[in-house]
């Protein structure tokens, strides 16, 4: 275990817990709002000419939709993509004026009454196959309103987007009756972009351009943070940032260059000693090798720590920051509780209501995610509800 010399450091927000609520706090996630808005910075001038969008689905990747959005709208964000459009109709009630997209098209029943919540909440729907478009027609017609939405080519994915031939169709159509709705974007998604060496990304990016070559009027948009890290060939108009923003980690094997957003913190309930021998936690899948020290924390699967970051006798689990060292799981993540082996941390430094760093500045949330099998993206966007949220 490493010890690490600025130990003092760990969690200022943790250690000023004050009384009511904090007080009794098990755990804690800790949102900075003040990396959310310098991670926009950032992604504003990587993205160069191109005006740079928030992608805020999912509760902006967990950290909360209104206080994100509040804060990248302070920051000079005017357009924002969600998922779903009742995400779209929460960022409305927050954002008054920004431009919103629903990425996922129109979701809901094929009625005038799916449509018109995106028209009330301003939702713009990225359409994504001929059946979305002729529902928008339809009831722009009958609205007599041109409404905007965006128009999504797949360059692929094979995931939503409508196909090179449709692009054509569509563009020979529009030349000679412009749609009865108004496309504001022309948008593909990038399959590979975490790899920048992957020979896909100049494949889609050639599609992309060819597509866009058929639309030249409308503004175009293919790059997620990943792709903003591709260079500006693949910024087009609007780039589209999502992880990155959160802190996340992008583009695989790199430095993380982002701020630290996301913190989740959680307290020592007990300690205990067990003898060379004994097995911790369900299904008895780890064995202490020495006579050992173990530290039990308030925090498990419900809370959205995955359970696949449990430790074993065969594999080696997460790892947590506490008091300026590092420490490992030991035995399988419950669903309220967590095990770690202190044996090599000094006694004192360890002890009841202590604060554990599960993920944050010290503990990337990357690292947690890729030994628990999975990418930072999940991890973020399984934060339970269960820990007190701080905003800083
Ligand atoms: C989620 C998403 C993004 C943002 O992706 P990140 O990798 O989080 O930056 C951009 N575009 C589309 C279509 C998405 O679904």
């Amino acid at each position: 275990m490493t010890q690490d010399p600025i130990s003092s450091r760990l969690a200022p927000h943790v250690k000023h817990l004050s009384a009511g609520d904090a007080a009794i706090a098990g755990s804690l996630l800790t949102i900075d709002l003040g990396a959310l808005e310098i991670n926009y910075a950032d992604l504003v001038e990587k993205s160069g000419e191109a005006e740079c969008s928030a992608v805020i689905k999912a509760d902006a990747y967990g950290t909360g939709l209104e206080e994100a959005a509040k804060t990248l709208w302070q920051a000079g964000c005017r357009t924002f993509f969600v998922a779903h459009p009742q995400e779209g109709a929460r960022a409305r009630s927050t954002l008054p004026d920004a431009t919103l997209y629903a990425l996922n098209g129109l979701v809901g029943d094929d009625t005038d009454a799916t449509m018109s919540y995106y028209h009330t909440h301003r939702v713009r729907p990225v359409l994504g196959c001929y059946e979305e478009i002729d529902l928008w027609s339809r009831y722009c017609r009958s609205i007599g309103e041109a409404l905007p939405c965006g128009l999504h080519f797949d360059t692929g994915m094979n995931r939503l987007g409508l196909s090179k031939k449709a692009a054509h169709k569509l563009s020979d159509a529009w030349t000679t009756q412009p749609p009865p709705f108004t496309p504001t974007l022309i948008m593909s998604h990038l399959a590979c972009a975490d790899d920048p060496h992957h020979p896909l990304n100049s494949t889609l990016l050639d599609r992309f351009r060819a597509i866009r070559a058929l639309f030249p009027d409308i503004p175009a948009s293919l790059a997620n943070s990943a792709g903003v890290f591709l260079g500006p060939d693949y910024h087009f108009d609007l780039t589209r940032p999502g992880i990155a923003l959160y802190g996340g980690l992008a583009t695989s094997n790199r430095p993380n260059p982002m701020q630290t957003v996301v913190t989740l913190n959680s307290r020592v309930l007990s300690t205990r000693h067990v003898p060379k021998g004994q097995s911790v936690s369900y299904g008895a899948s780890e064995v202490t090798k020495r006579d050992s020290r173990l530290a039990i924390i308030n925090m498990g699967y419900a809370d959205g720590y995955l359970r696949t970051g449990s430790s074993s006798d065969k594999r080696k689990g997460a790892r947590v920051y506490i008091e300026g060292y590092e420490a490992p799981i030991i035995g399988r993540v419950t669903m309220d509780l967590t095990i770690i082996d202190v044996t090599d941390i000094p006694e004192d430094a360890v002890k009841r209501g202590s604060w554990v760093e599960l993920f944050g500045p010290h503990m990337p949330i990357d690292e947690v995610a890729a030994i628990a099998g999975t990418i930072g993206y999940e991890l973020l966007t399984s934060l339970g509800l269960r820990s007190l949220r701080r905003y800083l």
